[in-house]
This record gives structure tokens, C-alpha cells and sequence, in this order.
């Protein structure tokens, strides 16, 4: 439990969110500003700051459950396909500083666009970066 974590504060129930699913590690709750029709959240319940800081537990736990949640929308929604997203950082359009994942439902006629125009990039470029991160 984190001072002051909105979503440390929906885990304790003192902030009131919409459930739709949990189990003993985590939890998944509507988004009150959702992308798309049934937009959801998917929460451990311990707190970490992002991805990097959770553990392999919780975070097997996350997205098993977000794994059903997509099943779900698709099924009981009817939507056509699903986004998952974690934002990592300020920078990475991260808002709530509690390790989440979203479950964005996807239908063929919403208004989301990808964040990017892929495009060819530079072989070289692409070969050096591969070879920082190996
Ligand atoms: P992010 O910007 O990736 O950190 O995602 C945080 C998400 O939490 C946003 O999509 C917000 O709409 C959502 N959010 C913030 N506060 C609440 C809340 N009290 N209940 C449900 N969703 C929330
Ligand atoms: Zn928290």
C-alpha cells in the first residue's frame, strides 16, 4: 500500500471503482475514461511503480487475468480484437504510478488510430541499436 495511490486506495476499497474480476494477486476495474466500450484496467494489488518494480508473480497474475478480459470483451461485447498497454514513465503517457495493464476492446469502427506511421528505418541504425541492447 502506497500513501496517496489511487489505485492502492481502489485495492483497499476506500476508492470506488467498478469491478468486473479479481483474484488473489490482482484485480481489473473499469476505466473511468475509457478509450472504447469497455475499457479496463488491470491491477495487482500490491503496489509497485511500474512494470520494472513488479514481480514475476503479480505481474504472471496480471496478465493471465487480462488474457480472460480480453476473451471476455470479445465475446460478451462483441468487440473485433483488443489493445493491451502498460505505460512506463511520465514520458510513455504513464498517469497512475501503480503497475497496470489496459485491456482496450476494439471494434472495427472505433476512432483509434495507431500512435505512430510505420516506416522503413534506417538498416544500420536498426542493426547498431540491436546490437546496445543484446
Ligand atoms: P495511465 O495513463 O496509463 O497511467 O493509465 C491510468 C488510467 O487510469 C487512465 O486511463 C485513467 O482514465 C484511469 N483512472 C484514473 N483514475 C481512475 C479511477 N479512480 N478509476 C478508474 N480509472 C481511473
Ligand atoms: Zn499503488
Amino acid at each position: 500500500m502506497s500513501e496517496n495511490c489511487i489505485f492502492c486506495g481502489i485495492v483497499a476499497g476506500t476508492i470506488p471503482s467498478t469491478q468486473v474480476a479479481s483474484d488473489d494477486r490482482a484485480i481489473a476495474f473499469m476505466d473511468i475514461n475509457p478509450a472504447t466500450r469497455g475499457h479496463l484496467l488491470v491491477i495487482p494489488r500490491t503496489h509497485s511503480t511500474d512494470l520494472r518494480e513488479a514481480s514475476a508473480e503479480d505481474l504472471t497474475a496480471a496478465t493471465l487475468l487480462a488474457q480472460s478480459l480480453v476473451g471476455r470483451v470479445i465475446e460478451r461485447l462483441d468487440a473485433d480484437g483488443a489493445n493491451l498497454l502498460s505505460c512506463i514513465g511520465a514520458d510513455a503517457w504513464q498517469s497512475v504510478f501503480h503497475t497496470h495493464l489496459h485491456v482496450i476492446p476494439r471494434y472495427k469502427d472505433d476512432p483509434l488510430q495507431l500512435p505512430w506511421h510505420p516506416t522503413p528505418g534506417d538498416l544500420d541504425e536498426i542493426n547498431a541499436t540491436a546490437a546496445t541492447l543484446t
